[in-house]
């Protein structure tokens, strides 16, 4: 089958002939049709310090995608041939605390798809039937691609409530997007978006922000006199791993604020721990998705009226990964999908 690999330590993908993934007794073998990319595919196209550290090659990358069942192993009896399914993928070890426990989210033993093991940029790809997710049939399979990333979103923006509040998104890449369209349908009354890119604060906007924030250039302080905000914000949801945006965020809080953060910093940074402590907020990391908590909400979000297609910007066959991952390193796009077959 053809799958993008990274071949050897070093910046690069290649488009290669590898075999197709052999599965065992509780595996499941999956056609790939439509595979989104994430901000780990461009560190290790890129190879920057974090994939020289992590990355074994050679390995299939990619973890996001939607697919058809085509053969499962011998111990699989609720996952048949031509069901369109998504995987998670964090593969978890069962046998720890959290896993035992069913917080498989906790995990310590993870590995991840694309990351620890063979991923889904290729024709086929096979996880265990403890990772898959089966969609409606009709579903958009645009949508039904990116299941992981609007699952760091759900997770994220419904660690704390939100209906009634007034929440911050700190970040508008991909997943700040879904997250402000998912705090929109859970009944936040404010939603306001802190981005620097033009495209993506115009993009927030079509997402269902309130009001969008150049952080350069206007303090959310004057945002929130302008909404007539007298506390501070109720709940942001950190998704820029920038170090200023989340020092903003903490200020800009009301007493007793929540702070979910998913933004990875790319180095480690200060914080006021005197705010956090005299005005009592909550900071909360987020990694992955429940398992498969957040992937139920996500399905009865779309179907109750949800819609996230607006971050789903820019679409390439496979062959055409080059511009694919320029378009998604550029910073002017939402989603990228690519197709592998239909
Ligand atoms: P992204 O890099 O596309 O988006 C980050 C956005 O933050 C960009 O649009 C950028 O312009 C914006 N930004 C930069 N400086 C800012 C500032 N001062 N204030 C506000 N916004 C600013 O990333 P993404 O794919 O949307 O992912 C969001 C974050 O979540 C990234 O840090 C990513 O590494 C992380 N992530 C975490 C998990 C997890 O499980 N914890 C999973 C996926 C991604
Ligand atoms: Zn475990």
């Amino acid at each position: 089958m053809l799958a993008l690999v990274k071949a050897e330590p070093g910046p690069g993908l290649r488009l290669e002939t590898v075999p197709e993934p052999a599965i065992g007794i509780n595996d499941v073998l999956i056609k790939v049709h439509r595979t989104g990319i994430c901000g780990t595919d461009l560190h290790i196209e890129s190879w920057d310090a974090w994939a020289a550290k992590t990355i074994k090659p050679p390995l299939v990358v990619g973890h996001e995608f939607v697919g058809e069942v085509v053969e499962v192993g011998s111990n699989v009896h609720d996952v048949h041939p031509g069901e369109l399914v998504s995987g998670e993928g964090h593969v978890t070890c069962g046998r720890c605390r959290h896993c035992l426990a069913g917080q498989r989210h906790l995990c310590p033993n993870t590995v991840g798809l694309g990351v620890g093991r063979d991923g889904c940029f290729a024709e086929y790809v096979a996880l265990p039937m403890t990772n898959i997710w089966h969609h409606w049939p009709g579903i958009d399979e645009d949508v039904a691609a990116i299941f992981d990333p609007f699952g760091n979103a759900v997770h994220t923006a419904l660690a704390f409530p939100v209906l009634g509040e007034d929440v911050l998104v700190v970040g508008a890449g991909p997943i700040g997007l879904m997250a402000t369209a998912v705090v929109r349908h859970a009944g936040a009354r404010y939603v306001v978006v802190s981005e620097p890119n033009p495209y993506r604060r115009e993009l927030a906007t079509r997402m269902g922000a309130d009001l969008v924030v150049d952080p350069r250039e206007r303090s959310l302080a004057d945002v929130q006199r302008e909404l007539g905000m007298v506390e501070g914000f109720d709940v942001a949801l950190e998704m820029s791993g920038v170090e200023s945006a989340l020092q903003s965020a903490i200020a800009a809080m009301a007493h007793g604020g929540r702070i979910a953060i998913l933004g990875i910093p790319i180095r480690d940074f200060t914080l006021d721990v005197t705010t956090v402590v005299f005005n009592q907020l909550t900071l909360r990391g987020i990694y992955g998705r429940e398992m498969y908590e957040t992937w139920y909400k996500m399905t009865v979000m779309l179907q109750s009226g949800l819609d996230i297609r607006p971050a789903i910007t820019h679409r390439f066959p496979f062959r055409e990964f080059e511009a694919a991952f320029a378009a998604a390193r550029s910073g002017d796009s939402g989603k990228v999908i690519m197709t592998w077959a239909s």
